[in-house]
């Protein structure tokens, strides 16, 4: 068995659509990145990259490569999930938890979990997505950005 973590931060802005977990949420803001800045998604690939030692999303899908521009972080988690199976691994569980201060995330918890099982062929009980705020302390707390770690656990088949 083997384990990995992911780290990731993404800038809240104006005019950009919120997109957690492959789940459109509805706010005032969205995140800022290359791609779709899926915070979760990204620390959940970093994670598993992580735990099979191929490295990080930065060195899979460079953001200077126009090919990722505004791309879906699910389609990308999906090839993650295909680069582990092609190196051997199956995956056990994922942990993760979104530092958030608003918008309040439970209402789509249960979306989220469902976006990243199936995007990785897994069942609904190997992934958790919690989701905290630092009690408005901080750049989550003064809602400058959302950040998200995750944690998971792989095997080879
Ligand atoms: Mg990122």
């Amino acid at each position: 068995m083997r384990v990995g973590i992911g780290y990731d931060v993404h800038q809240l802005v104006d005019n950009r659509s919120l997109i957690l977990g492959g789940v459109t949420i509805p706010h005032s803001h969205g995140l800022l990145g290359h791609s779709d800045a899926d915070v979760l998604v990204h620390a959940i690939m970093d994670a598993l990259l992580g735990a099979s030692g191929l490295g990080d999303i930065g060195q899979h899908f460079p953001d200077t490569d126009p090919d990722y521009k505004g791309i879906s972080s699910i389609k990308l988690l999906k090839h993650v999930g295909d680069l582990l199976g092609h190196a051997g691994y199956k995956i056990g569980n994922i942990d993760s938890v979104l530092m958030c201060q608003a918008p309040k995330l439970s209402p789509y918890m249960e979306a989220m979990t469902k976006m990243i099982s199936e995007a990785l062929s897994l069942d609904r009980s190997q992934v958790n997505v919690k989701a905290t705020t630092t009690e408005k302390l901080g750049f989550v707390g003064k809602k400058e950005g959302i950040a998200s770690e995750a944690i998971a656990l792989i095997y080879k088949a």
